[in-house]
């Protein structure tokens, strides 16, 4: 397995895969790899004869230097499960291999529609570091195939809106979310909980789990059910950011012949934003 830092010589590996017409498959990630990266990784490998996964903590997607930071940084350790996986290449750049001009004088690319609403409009900003990355990846890596986890599912719809309108010729496959044993979707912040807050923190998923049987059982007060849940993650000890119940296709509000519906939560646990959801077909 190839760990790459400098452009050049990533250019070199792509342009010798393309050579034997091997198709190429990206992950990005921000490192600090679990089982749900892994299962991204694995799904990637299903889709191309070449995986390469980047690892990159993106400034651009903290608000506070300090978060940024103190994000975990661990690229030996997630070299070594990688390699376990056969992955053909890392992609991990210093800064100035991704921001060539700075991050005050980088190029933007931004999706106007989604990226104010719901993890937007706690991080402003944030949805632009998203589409300004993968671009940049895109261009660097050119993959036939990039695959993102559901867990960030407006992430991954803005990254497939972006991918249309600039026409980049990636496929997006959304990887279904992976769960510790009691619900709670793995992530890299889970570490940040206490003992406490671990034990709290399943409810997130249980009630979007019971939200998502009453939408399929045919609910349709979507508000009353919103609120419903609302109140349960603050008894649960969570301080919500949204509980939503959604088109899947856009995220807009449903209409009567909506039949994929995504119900959506974000909520502190203490320190620890917490992100979930759950997609129905009615
Ligand atoms: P991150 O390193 O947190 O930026 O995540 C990299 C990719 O892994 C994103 O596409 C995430 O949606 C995906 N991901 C994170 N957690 C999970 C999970 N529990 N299951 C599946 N994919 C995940």
């Amino acid at each position: 397995m190839d760990v790459i830092e400098e452009k050049d010589e990533l250019h070199e590996l792509i342009e010798d895969w393309l050579h034997h017409s091997d198709h190429v498959a990206l992950v990005p990630t921000m490192g600090n790899l679990h089982a749900g990266h892994l299962s991204l990784v694995e799904l990637a490998r299903e889709n191309a004869e070449r995986v390469i996964v980047s690892i990159f903590v993106n400034p651009t997607q903290f608000d506070r230097v300090e978060d940024f930071d103190a994000y975990p940084r661990s690229l030996e350790k997630d070299c070594l499960r990688l390699r376990k996986l056969n992955v053909d290449a890392v992609f991990a750049p210093q800064l100035d291999g991704i921001y060539p001009f700075g991050l005050d004088d980088a190029a933007r690319v931004v999706v106007p529609s989604l990226k104010d609403d719901f993890c937007g409009a706690r991080h402003p900003g944030y949805f632009d570091g998203v589409t300004g990355l993968v671009a940049r990846l895109f261009a660097l890596v050119q993959p036939d195939v990039a695959v993102f986890g559901q867990k960030d599912f407006q992430e991954q719809l803005i990254v497939r809106r972006m991918t249309e309108d600039l026409n980049f010729p990636t496929r997006i496959i959304t990887a279904p979310t992976i769960r510790e044993d009691d619900g709670l979707a793995m992530s890299s912040r889970n570490q940040f909980l206490s003992d406490e807050e671990r034990a709290a923190a399943p409810e997130l998923y249980a009630m979007l789990s019971d939200i998502a049987s009453e939408v399929q059982d045919g609910q349709q007060d979507y508000a009353a059910l919103e609120e419903d849940g609302r109140s349960r993650l603050s008894e649960a000890g969570f301080d919500v950011d949204y509980v939503a119940i959604r088109r899947a296709e856009n995220m807009q509000v449903p209409d009567r012949d909506c039949d994929e519906i995504v119900v959506l939560a974000a909520a502190m646990m203490g320190k620890t934003r917490l992100l979930d959801n759950v997609v129905v077909t009615i």
